[in-house]
């Protein structure tokens, strides 16, 4: 029987704090942070409230297999530190989590960027269970992606390799993106450029979405569906870059599936059947068709990526 796993998983603005059991979520408590803010004081808080979780589950710390975080930046699991952090939770990479797992719990500890964790949970228990060779992809303010080879997570020398896949190019002359690169699938087609593509998009004043408070993925959706002819082109823009960009994926780690999630893929009716189309008409995939489909965890992804980090499988 896999004994539960002590799961944290850290966003920009909040911590999802668990014990996972392989498919169980046994219990879960969040709490709102700074990313601001120093990470080092939180560590308190999140081993009290892996306290208070096991007090409800009734287990102890040594019930557990260990204590694993998702991160969002850079991570290297191989040494259980923190690399690189753009602008969130500056002092992470001097915190050194092993320590501070062992003096709190007793416990060994793993750390991954968060959306390898995601793929790792999706692999495990999701919507790639059984598949050895999987990207995955999430279409959210940013788009983010982690990738597997034959049952092993994509790492690389920096601990960077197959996480940037919101930053390959799609465009030549494309957009400036935060990155540094241009025309990046991120700067093309993701939540926090929308607003920005919409403004500069030819006939945008006559558009609905001109009337729009807030540009989002909802309503460039709906006005699409409704008729209104920019947010039409805008839209079939962003299915285009993110098709591009599942090609490019394909081509460069060969995988037999893509899991896409993220907040955008509430709309998974149009996005999928676009994406598998394109994909089936444009990547060089002798053997057969990649499947894309998209990730069943939702939020809680990393969360079950926890047992297989710390289990060493992958
Ligand atoms: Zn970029």
């Amino acid at each position: 029987m896999t004994r539960p796993a002590i799961a944290i998983d850290l966003g920009g603005s909040h911590a999802k704090i668990a014990v996972v059991q392989v498919d169980k979520l046994l219990a879960a408590h969040e709490v709102s942070l700074d990313s601001a803010e120093k990470l080092r004081p939180a560590l308190d808080v999140f081993a009290q409230a892996v306290r208070e979780l096991l007090a409800e589950l009734h287990l102890n710390a040594a019930d557990c297999q260990g204590v694993a975080l998702g991160f969002c930046g850079l991570a290297d699991a191989r040494i259980g530190r923190v690399v690189s952090t753009n602008k969130k939770y500056e002092d992470a990479p001097s915190i050194d989590f092993r320590a501070w797992s062992q003096q709190e719990f007793e416990l060994p500890f793993a750390i991954e960027n968060d959306a390898r964790m995601a793929l790792l949970g999706e692999q495990h228990v999701g919507a790639a269970r059984g598949c050895d060779n999987v990207v995955m992809i999430t279409l959210g303010t940013g788009i983010g992606g982690a990738a597997m080879i034959e049952g092993k997570l994509l790492r690389g020398k920096h601990a960077q390799a197959g996480c940037l896949g919101g930053h390959l190019p799609a465009k030549v002359g494309g957009r400036p993106c935060t990155c540094g690169a241009i025309g990046c699938l991120e700067a093309e087609a993701s939540g926090w450029a929308l607003p920005y593509i919409a403004r500069e998009w030819d006939g945008f004043a006559h558009s609905d979405l001109a009337k729009c408070e807030t540009i989002n993925f909802r309503a460039l959706f709906e006005l699409a569906a409704a008729g209104d002819r920019i947010a039409e082109e805008i839209l079939q823009h962003c299915l285009n870059v993110w098709a591009t960009g599942a090609v490019g994926l394909i081509h460069a780690y060969d995988p037999e599936r893509i899991v896409i999630g993220g907040g955008v893929m509430r709309r998974a009716d149009v996005i999928l059947p676009y994406i598998q189309n394109y994909v089936n008409a444009h990547a060089w995939t002798p053997w057969g068709k990649v499947e894309i489909v998209a990730a069943q965890l939702g939020n809680d992804a990393g969360l079950f990526g926890a047992t297989p980090l710390l289990t060493g499988i992958v």
